[in-house]
């Protein structure tokens, strides 16, 4: 394989990516196995490596930056906000995502991504064989969740910052997705999680060639509003509030039905005042039996 030429263009990033597209100069991480060296113009390279958001102003570089690639041209973009404008998603100066104005053949997450994984997703980029990089102790990566015990109660999705969570209901079933290529690893998701769902992985997130792919998701049932019968509140979560209301309060267990019963009530319903009756009368009864 002949040597590549890499040309980094910054479009709008905070410096975190670039001090790490920099250090995968550094021997230890084998930019020379990939037999790649960083150039100056991009005449010279057939790899750009896009970092930051694209900004109004820098879309006109990065579109001219690609046409003076030589072929085969091979495009990564580094960090949240080249793959999905991370944090900075919707202002008013910035354009997203990069693969909307040029080709991208690897998407690398991370706010910034390591050194290793920037590596790794060059690799990838130019479909070369590169080697495994264990996480040392202690490593938080992005978050990974626990589909087992979510209970799609959407509190990780209302504090992300990056719109990275999203819940999607169909049906009687939601969706609850966590999308890679917009996680800043902010780990407010696990913070606020009631159900201890989310946790950092002990793992180096790779890279992808698929922005669409790269993520998680978990599903849950909806239960029946047993007013109007739509479908709004999770199954699992009606019941990991019954439980925990029970176990504060053991002799409530007698009234799990009702609980659960008001509990699967949905939004539209809990407001029209004919409802409110039915939800005192079990406020009642919980006060009577104290
Ligand atoms: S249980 Fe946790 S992970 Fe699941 S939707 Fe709620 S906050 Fe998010
Ligand atoms: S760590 Fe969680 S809350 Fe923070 S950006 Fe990623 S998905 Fe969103």
């Amino acid at each position: 394989m002949s040597e590549i030429g890499v040309y980094r263009l910054n479009t709008g990033s905070c410096n975190g990516c670039d001090i790490e597209v920099f250090s995968v100069l550094a021997t230890r991480f084998g930019l020379g196995e990939l037999k790649a060296k960083i150039v100056e113009k991009p005449e010279q390279a057939n790899v750009l490596v896009v970092v930051g958001v694209v900004t109004v102003k820098m879309l006109d570089s990065l579109k001219e930056v690609y046409a003076k690639l030589k072929e085969p041209k091979v495009v990564a973009v580094v960090g949240a906000c080249a793959l999905s404008g991370g944090i900075f998603q919707k202002s008013y100066n910035v354009l997203e995502p990069t693969d909307k104005f040029v080709p991208v053949n690897s998407y690398i997450p991370g706010c910034p991504p390591s050194p290793q994984v920037i590596a790794d997703g060059l690799a990838k980029a130019l479909k070369v064989k590169y080697r495994e990089w264990p996480a040392p102790e202690g490593f938080r990566g992005l978050p990974e969740l626990d589909a087992e015990k979510c209970t799609g109660c959407s509190a990780c999705e209302m504090v992300c910052p990056a719109f990275a969570i999203e819940l999607v209901d169909e049906g009687n079933k939601r969706t609850v997705k966590y999308m890679y290529d917009k996680c800043i690893n902010c780990a407010s998701c696990e913070e606020v999680c009631p159900e201890d769902a989310v946790h950092p992985a002990r793992k180096r997130h790779p890279s992808g060639l698929d922005r669409g792919s790269m993520g998680t998701s978990a599903e849950e049932e909806l239960a029946k509003c047993p007013l109007c019968g739509t479908f709004q509140v999770p199954a699992k979560q009606i019941r990991s509030f019954s439980d925990r209301i029970i176990e504060k309060v053991e002799k409530y267990n007698k009234f799990r039905e009702d609980i659960e019963r008001a509990a699967a009530v949905c939004s539209g319903c809990r407001k029209k005042i004919a409802n409110i009756d039915s939800g005192k009368s079990i406020l009642f009864k919980l006060m009577m039996s104290s």
